[in-house]
């Protein structure tokens, strides 16, 4: 059986991996030079940094049993360390700090009315871990009650303001009129778990995937941007064309598995499956930009590491790279004024020039030189999902099964979080090649 995979991001290669344990013969196509896609590294002054997902929770089952059959990489405790100015005052909420300290500090911050919204999501999630992702038993009843509300509407200012937002303009990259309740458990689990990350960075693991290729049974096909996807009616194959060094070809799998983002596949099939197209860009994603910023020292104090800014600024969160990192910052910018003021034109320089500019009051950045420092902006680096998203993807999978031997996985199937993606792509493979025996 020849099987191909659409796209080499953490989706891609948690679909490959779920193959090769049935030996399944697969290959990879990868339209960028290389894989990775939003769990890219860059090289800074000879050390590979992260600039996309980066942070593994103490509940990414999937994630760390791919990571010990990649050579078991070392990781190391990032933890859990946020600040915030409330009515002029930095609030800081750590897992190194008491427990009952923090539990009342959040409770502050969620005010009577989060609380009493929020307190029955997190039971369910502590209570049930599989209710946290994306489209749980739980959160569709969630979705089916609540979802004509954004979750501007659906929570009080307070609670948006201090615990709702700063979760999903970084998760989703979005402000919480862009959100829906029935969506929110999935951000809630990130933040109800608590993370390392690999101390040689993802680099490392995509290192390690790679050389499962002289296994025989994967192929990476880097540089082949997928451009439709259909079936051929005279072999019954699933038949994929591609462009590969400006040449369009073709090939023909037995089973084909997009492992996409949703606005990518519906690109791929606009032609075939037009419907199916129009529902994938209900889906929506929003922009990032991060840079990571090597200075010439320390930054943070060890006890203050990350500072979260409200809807004013486009820098959303500031934060050290690692917990033992102090003069290597990380920069992220998305939110609603983040997208007016950032484009894929800006320079980095400038958009650091912001950051700092903004991050500087809190910490020791003035007067600091930069060493070096590394950037990116991603035009649909954020999931945001849509409203009653369970059946928005009833939809497409409908109209997606019209191909015969073709799956679809991906960051907007149970969450856009990596042990997410490696959740979708198992039911995903589950569907298309039955349970395990
Ligand atoms: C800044 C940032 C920080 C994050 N932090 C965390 C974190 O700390 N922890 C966490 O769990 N998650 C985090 N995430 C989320 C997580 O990293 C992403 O949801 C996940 O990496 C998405 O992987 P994917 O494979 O679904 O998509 P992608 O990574 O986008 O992969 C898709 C791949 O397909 C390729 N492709 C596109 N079109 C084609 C085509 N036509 N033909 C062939 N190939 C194609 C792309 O080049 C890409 O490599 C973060 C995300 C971002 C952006």
């Amino acid at each position: 059986m020849r099987v191909a995979i659409i796209g080499g991001g953490i989706s891609g290669i948690a679909t490959t991996s779920w193959l090769m344990q049935r030996n399944v013969t697969v290959d990879l196509y990868e339209c960028d030079e290389q894989i990775g896609g939003r769990i890219g590294s860059e090289l800074l002054l000879n050390r590979w940094v992260d600039f996309g997902g980066k942070n593994i929770g103490k509940h990414y089952n999937h994630f760390r049993d791919f990571a010990s059959a990649c050579g078991d990489p070392e990781f190391e405790y990032f933890g859990f360390n946020t600040s915030q100015l409330v009515n002029g005052r930095i609030i800081t909420i750590t897992k190194e700090g008491a427990r009952w300290f923090n539990m009342f500090r959040m409770m502050s911050l969620c005010g009577i009315d989060g609380i009493r919204k929020l307190y029955p999501h997190a039971k369910a999630i502590i209570d049930d871990r599989q209710q946290g992702v994306l489209g749980s038993e739980y959160f569709r009843k969630i979705a089916e009650r609540y979802d004509h509300l954004t979750l501007a509407g659906y929570l009080e200012k307070r609670c948006l303001d201090h615990i709702a937002r700063p979760v999903t303009v970084r998760m989703n990259g979005a402000e919480p009129d862009e959100c829906y309740p029935g969506n929110f458990g999935s951000n809630l689990a990130l933040a109800l778990d608590s993370y390392e990350q690999l101390k040689h960075g993802m680099h490392s693991l995509l290192t390690a995937f790679r050389a499962m290729e002289k296994k025989e049974t994967l192929t990476i096909l880097e540089g082949r941007r997928v451009t439709s996807i259909s079936n051929d009616s005279s072999t019954g194959m699933v038949r994929i064309g591609y462009v590969y060094e400006g040449q369009p070809s073709t090939a023909g799998y037995d089973r084909v598995i997009s492992a996409l983002p949703a606005l990518r596949l519906a690109a791929v099939l606009e032609e075939t499956l037009p419907e199916a197209a129009n529902l994938l860009r209900q889906i929506r994603y929003f922009p990032v930009a991060v840079a990571i910023v090597k200075y010439r020292n320390e930054v943070f104090g060890k006890s203050r590491r990350a500072m979260v800014f409200d809807r004013s600024f486009p820098l959303s969160n500031v934060g050290a790279y690692g917990i033992n990192d102090l003069d290597l910052v990380r920069y992220t910018f998305s939110g609603r004024v983040s997208r007016s003021t950032i484009s894929e034109h800006s320079l980095p320089e400038q958009v650091i020039s912001l950051g700092e500019q903004i991050a500087s009051p809190y910490f020791s950045i003035r007067d600091n030189p930069r060493d070096a420092f590394t950037y990116r902006y991603l035009p649909e680096g954020l999931c945001a999902y849509s409203s009653n998203h369970h059946l928005l993807l009833e939809k497409i999978y409908l109209e997606l099964g019209r191909i015969s031997g073709f799956g679809a996985t991906g960051d907007y199937r149970r969450g856009a979080s990596i042990e997410a993606c490696f959740r979708a792509a198992k039911e995903c493979v589950e569907t298309l090649f039955g349970e395990p025996s």
